[in-house]
């Protein structure tokens, strides 16, 4: 996985991506949405981009277009409902994530997952709650 750096060129189309904070791209929103305070990289030319890891400047992943970001919020709230449900702890799920996707916990990060990453956190969930239902 690639963890994009500011200045870095757009896989998209090419931009360059700067280090924002994440206030100049929600807005009001930024509170809601538990992002003040933090940054996001983003090309300047597509925004595309992709959040940092909390109360840091270290790219979650590589910078995501529409289509991407659609589908790494979607992988998150599957996943979220997961543990929410209380079946499973926060860290307990990260845990069992990260070992079944063969990465490191520090890793496992969904916000900078690719595409097949992102599906595959989709079926792993579905799979899961078909089994606990059984
Ligand atoms: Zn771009």
């Amino acid at each position: 996985m690639q963890r994009v750096k500011e200045n870095d060129i757009c896989r998209y189309c090419g931009g360059v991506i700067k280090l924002i904070p994440a206030k100049a791209v929600y807005g009001e929103s930024a509170r809601r949405l538990g992002m003040e305070g933090e940054f996001v990289y983003q090309c300047q030319n597509c925004n595309a981009r992709v959040g940092c890891h909390k109360g840091t400047t270290r790219a979650l992943g590589n910078v995501a277009n529409e289509v991407l970001r659609l589908k790494r919020m979607e992988a998150h709230r599957v996943f979220d409902a997961l543990w929410k449900s209380g079946r499973m702890t926060r860290t307990g799920a990260y845990r069992w994530l990260a070992g079944e996707l063969h990465l490191r916990p520090e890793r496992a990060h969904i916000g900078g997952f690719e595409m097949d990453q992102c599906q595959r956190v989709i079926e792993l969930c579905e799979k899961w709650n078909n089994e606990e239902a059984a």
